[in-house]
Parts: C-alpha cells; structure tokens; sequence
C-alpha cells in the first residue's frame, strides 16, 4: 500500500496527477516549514532556561540555608529573651521606658558576649537579656560607648544570675556548628517557651 498524496500540503488544495506540491506553493511552504522549525527551536530554549532556572533556585536553596536557619532560631530566642525580661529595665542604662528609635519597637535582646565575637554563645540565656536599642545598637561605632554600655552590661549580670553564672557565660564554650535539624528544634522551643510565658500574662 503506497501513500499517495492528494492535496498540496501548503495551500491544502487538490493536486494533479502526479503532482507532490503547486509549483507555486514551494516557496511558501518552505517558509512556513522554515518558521515551524524556529518556533519549535524557541519554545525548547525557553523550556531549557525553565529547567536551569529551576535547577539554580533548588541550588541555592540548597547552599544558602544554613544561615536562614541560624536567623530564625535567633529570632524565636531573641523574642523570648525579650518576653522573659520584660517590665525589667535595660540592662545597661537601667531605663524602663526607651524611645522607640526604628521599626522593631524600642527593645532589642542584646548579648554581653557578643555574637559576633562568641556565636558559640548565640542562644545561651544567660549571655542574653533585653536592652534598649540605644545600648544595643550603634556601640560598634562608638567604642567608648561600647565599653561603658559592656561594662554596665557586666554589672547589672552579676546582680541578675550571681557570680558562678556569671562565670560559666565567661567560660570558654566549645564552638559548635548547629544542623537544620538543630536548629529547627531551638526555633520550635523558644516559639513555645514565648508563647508560655504570653499565656502567663495576666
Ligand atoms: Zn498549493
Ligand atoms: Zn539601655
């Protein structure tokens, strides 16, 4: 059985006897083959850049997120150190009533080794209590300020956790590198202790 064609496959109109194509149909089909062929090589280069963009995205999540797990455990903590301490004054200057200086309120949760210096003491409790964004921030700047705000940092500690507890937030701590997991878990705990602590609110 022998295919044989009837119609022009351009203008789909009847051929003659033998004829394959209309004389005068060639070169428009093979312009219109010609743009089919471009059209398909487009949309599989679109397709491609889809996957790679795809591809890069999972990469990257892949990569960056170790530190995205850091800053949220961070948050939950600072959030809960900023719960346990409040209706106590700024550890450093003693104010009860800070200005609120930027978006985020007027209290921040500031570590008396910093975080910087000691990430192994990141979500100690004991190195970490509420104070007022002006202690907290700018310090770096300013490094006479940094030290009167430490020093008076240091003070109100020992009168908060004593001497021996004052030690250990002193004492060398091994650095440690969380995993996700890890810190997924400190995340869920300080979101709950927050909570507990809300709920014990009268
Ligand atoms: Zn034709
Ligand atoms: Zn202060």
């Amino acid at each position: 059985m022998s295919f044989k064609r009837t119609r022009c496959p351009h203008c789909k109109a009847k051929l003659e006897a033998g004829q394959r194509i209309h004389p005068e149909c060639i070169d428009g089909y093979a312009d219109a083959q010609a743009a089919k062929a471009e059209r398909a090589q487009a949309k599989a280069a679109l397709m491609a850049a889809k996957v790679e963009k795809a591809e890069t995205k999972r990469r990257l999540r892949e990569l960056a997120p170790l530190r995205d797990f850091i800053r949220d455990a961070q948050h939950a903590f600072n959030a809960w150190v900023r719960a346990r301490d409040e209706g106590l004054p700024c550890i450093s200057c003693g104010t009860l009533n800070p200005p609120s200086l930027s978006t985020g309120g007027a209290w921040d949760a500031g570590h008396f080794l910093s975080r910087g210096a000691h990430p192994e003491k990141r979500f100690m409790e004991d190195n970490c209590h509420r104070q007022c964004k002006g202690c907290n921030g700018g310090s770096a700047k300013n490094p006479a300020k940094a030290k009167t705000v430490s020093q008076r940092y240091e003070t109100e500690l020992l009168n908060r956790i004593g001497a021996a507890r004052l030690e250990a937030v002193k004492a060398p701590t091994p650095v440690r590198k969380w995993t996700r997991d890890e810190l997924t878990a400190i995340r869920d705990t300080y979101r709950a202790k927050t909570k507990e602590l809300e709920r014990g609110k009268p």
